[in-house]
């Protein structure tokens, strides 16, 4: 049951060879089962998700439902979903109770899912590790060693174990595609404005973006099918008509222009990285696609850029935690300054002041043009150089991450270090294209993934490559043995 697709349980559900209420308990056992050694989950919505796995059992006697009503989801703890709490990993939310839900999470309501359960992150979304959140790092079911990639880390971490079939991410330099190529899954970054971020917490609006977490593509253009679309909550969510993602799945790629930026593959590149990722070039090339050699000479300066605009606009939207109006509030305050100050040192994690301290600095007068003006100008000259070769080929391949899962507590104190394992991600955010990442086999016993980057907009064109790969290969069927 726990391996099936999101079709494969629909099927199970409408012949009613399973009830909805018996698929709930059956996720709910293996996260019983599984989750304490894990951490994975923030919050396990028992109660709520068989009230309303029993509610689907009793109008599926009455009437016809959505075809995927009853299906449990894993929502990531940056969604707000009323009535259940919202931590975005951060003790300062740990008692927040939102009294709205994320148009997201309205949407896969609306399409019949049941939230089980919402997913450990790092706090705020700032990390790579899932080892900046307030309830502890989440394990990595291969090698309970090993991070599971951040900051979706809990629902990369719960999908992997399969303790769901499918869960919800934000990617706002990596955090989709990271974590899911660190546990062996499909992530998904859509184009910039493809998904509301209306309800979903935010870290750098400029870059964040929420998408799906599944095991194949095929479910990754299901998700994204609910997900997609313009939201009138959300400014910045773009008005263009969303395509069924499932329509194309099934296209030939003869002839697909894969570009392979120079840059990438430059000798830094891990030599069994570059093993892996030449079998991924092999393999589309039997199916007939055609390589480029392109070029992304800006590209090694995205980290400096994200680091400066990612924080700028943290510093700027993590000041609403006041203690004022929700979230943490100190002990006894002296006075309104007191407050302020006690509340925020007490409820932030120290990369979350980090991001803060350096967001204010590039930020303050003085240093406002030698800092974020620059990082600005650099992410347009990333953004032309990857629309200029966007222009010659259809797609852009590269690894996902530089290794794969690292050590728990590896590079906590080396924030550089935990940086440089988004090189390959962050550009895309950048430039808001886009980018998709799929296992690519593994490395010592460890998944590692790839990378297609699309043009904006062009989601169905990245899901259609990799759903032809995972018809070729079978990195994906894999799962870990102890959660076989
Ligand atoms: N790892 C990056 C950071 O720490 C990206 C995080 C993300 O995509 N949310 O900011």
């Amino acid at each position: 049951m726990h391996h099936l697709s999101l079709k494969a349980i629909a099927n199970k559900l409408t012949k009613k060879e399973i009830s909805a209420v018996e698929l709930i308990q059956y996720f709910l056992d293996r996260i019983n089962t599984h989750d304490k050694t894990l951490n994975s989950f923030v919050t396990v919505c028992e109660e709520q998700a068989l009230q309303q796995a029993h509610a689907v059992d009793q109008l599926r006697n009455k009437k016809k439902l959505p075809y995927y009503a009853g299906i449990p989801i894993a929502q990531k703890d940056i969604f707000c979903t009323q009535g259940i709490k919202t931590s975005c990993g951060s003790k300062m939310l740990d008692n927040f109770i939102p009294p709205y839900n994320a148009t997201v999470i309205e949407k896969f309501n609306q399409a019949g899912f049941i939230t089980i359960g919402k997913t450990n992150m790092d706090e705020f979304a700032m990390g790579s590790s899932n080892e900046s959140s307030f309830y502890g790092a989440v394990k990595n079911p291969w090698n309970i060693t090993k991070v599971p990639g951040g900051s979706s880390g809990g629902s990369s971490a719960a999908i992997a174990a399969r303790l769901a079939p499918v869960a919800t991410g934000t990617d706002t330099g990596g955090s989709i595609r990271q974590p899911a190529a660190l546990c062996n899954l499909t992530g998904l970054k859509p184009t910039y404005g493809r998904v509301s971020r209306y309800g979903m917490i935010a870290f750098a609006s400029s870059l964040d973006q929420g998408g799906p977490m599944a095991k194949t593509a095929e479910d990754a253009a299901i998700m994204l099918n609910i997900m997609a679309g313009h939201d009138a909550k959300d400014s910045t969510c773009a008005n263009n008509a969303v395509p069924d993602y499932t329509a194309n799945l099934e296209n030939p790629i003869k002839g697909l222009k894969i570009g392979l930026p120079k840059e990438y593959f430059s000798a830094q590149l891990d030599s069994n990285v570059a093993k892996q990722i030449e079998q991924v070039i092999q393999t589309y090339k039997n199916a007939g696609a055609e390589f480029i050699e392109i070029s992304l000479p800006s590209s090694e300066l995205a980290i400096s850029a994200y680091y400066i605009i990612a924080p700028a606009e943290a510093s700027s939207n993590l000041s609403r935690y006041d203690g004022v109006r929700y979230g943490y509030r100190c002990e006894d305050p002296k006075d309104l300054t007191d407050m302020y100050e006690r509340s925020r040192s007490e409820g932030f994690g120290s990369e979350v002041k980090r991001r803060i301290i350096v967001g204010t600095y590039a930020l303050s007068a003085g240093y406002y043009d030698a800092y974020y003006i620059k990082a600005q100008k650099i992410r347009r000259v990333i953004r032309d150089e990857f629309l200029t070769a966007l222009n010659k080929v259809d797609v852009i391949l590269s690894p996902t991450t530089p290794n794969t899962a690292f050590n728990i507590g590896e590079k906590v104190n080396v924030p550089v270090s935990m940086y440089l394992s988004d090189i390959y991600t962050i550009a895309v955010n950048l430039a808001g294209l886009p980018a998709i990442s799929a296992p690519a086999g593994f490395i010592n016993g460890l998944p590692l993934g790839f990378q297609l980057i699309g043009k904006h907009f062009a989601e169905s064109t990245l899901l259609n490559a990799v759903h032809q790969y995972q018809k070729l290969t079978d990195w994906h069927t894999q799962s870990p043995e102890q959660y076989a």
